[in-house]
């Protein structure tokens, strides 16, 4: 989970509500899939919302956060809540899990008979765990609860979507989020800056080196600037920038690009809008390459490249 229960995180307040008026009324359903982008709250929130089914403080506010059964959820020691996520290094979650969560579910609860059962990020379930997790999808054991939280419900198959409730959280604007970490973040952090490198992911930015992050994202957009008006050769930088942190130079460029579109909408750029949307495209298909053994100083040379024909290719006169 990602910080304490009683966090506020406004743009999951809404959520919240209509979540706590459906467990108060009975009519959550057995499976739910939240889907949020990652770092924003999506954890949290079924941390949350399991965290009040199991409060046993009786108060109209749960989870109180307080009792011995929200600290257990906080501290991941609620034994009726199952955490599926891949393994380590594995980038799936594999069918044995599945099936030993299915079993699990079987069993009475601990407490009050209720389990809860946290898929996260579930677009991770491989074919074979998706497969298995249908059964338990169809035949509910007892009074269990699956929330599946996704950023890419789309790579998951029909037959799993269909058998669960879906709810949403729209991205909250880049002005929301940096005041939203200006009150819950170190200060003095260059946090747009950070969000920049890293994406809209506030509780992923809670996490990582700030400081480090905000230095990287500035010096790669200066960079860019840099190989753009031919001050700085694309190869040397495309070399360095693929030893390591290609992800965050990647949304960095993006980031970039979407700076330059915005300022051709406004009338003040002077580059081909086609050539910069072009650069993009190639841009986000790079971040699919974050996890493979592509070559990848030999793709962003090539991206750069791309940038520096984007922005100097004139738009028609
Ligand atoms: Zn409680």
């Amino acid at each position: 989970m990602n910080g304490p229960l009683d966090l506020d995180i406004p743009w999951l307040r809404p959520l919240q509500q209509s979540l706590t008026e459906a467990v108060d009324q009975g009519r959550l359903g057995h499976a739910v899939l939240i889907q949020v982008d990652p770092g924003l709250g999506g954890d949290w929130l079924a941390t949350w919302i399991s965290a009040r089914l199991f409060c046993s403080s009786g108060k109209a506010a749960a989870p109180c956060g307080q009792c011995v059964d929200c600290r257990r959820v906080a501290a991941g020691e609620q034994p009726d809540l199952l955490r599926l996520s891949p393994i380590e290094e594995s980038k799936e979650i594999r069918i044995d899990q599945v099936r030993e969560m299915a079993a699990e579910l079987a069993l009475t609860g601990h407490g009050r008979g209720r389990k809860v059962a946290l898929i996260t990020p579930a677009e991770r379930l491989n074919r074979n765990a998706a497969n298995a997790l249908l059964k338990t999808l169809e035949e509910p054991a007892g009074n269990s609860l699956l929330l599946l939280v996704s950023g890419e419900p789309s790579r998951l198959p029909a037959t799993v979507l269909s058998r669960c409730t879906r709810v949403g959280v729209p991205v909250p604007s880049t002005g929301e989020l940096v005041s939203w970490l200006l009150t819950h973040g170190k200060k003095g952090v260059d946090w747009r800056a950070v969000l920049s490198a890293i994406g809209p992911r506030p509780l992923l930015a809670l996490q990582v080196d700030a400081e480090a992050i905000a230095d990287l994202q500035r010096e790669t957009v200066r960079a860019l600037d840099q190989v753009v008006s031919g001050s700085l050769d694309p190869v040397e930088t495309a070399e360095t920038w693929g030893k390591e942190d290609f992800a965050l130079r990647i949304t960095c460029i993006e980031n970039w690009l979407v700076g330059r579109i915005r300022e051709w909408a406004t009338g003040k750029g002077a580059s081909s809008s086609e050539a910069l949307f072009a650069a993009l495209d190639e841009a986000r298909e790079a971040r699919q390459w974050a996890e493979t053994p592509i070559n990848k100083p030999l793709a962003l040379e090539r991206l750069l490249w791309r940038l520096n024909a984007a922005a100097t290719t004139r738009r028609p006169a």
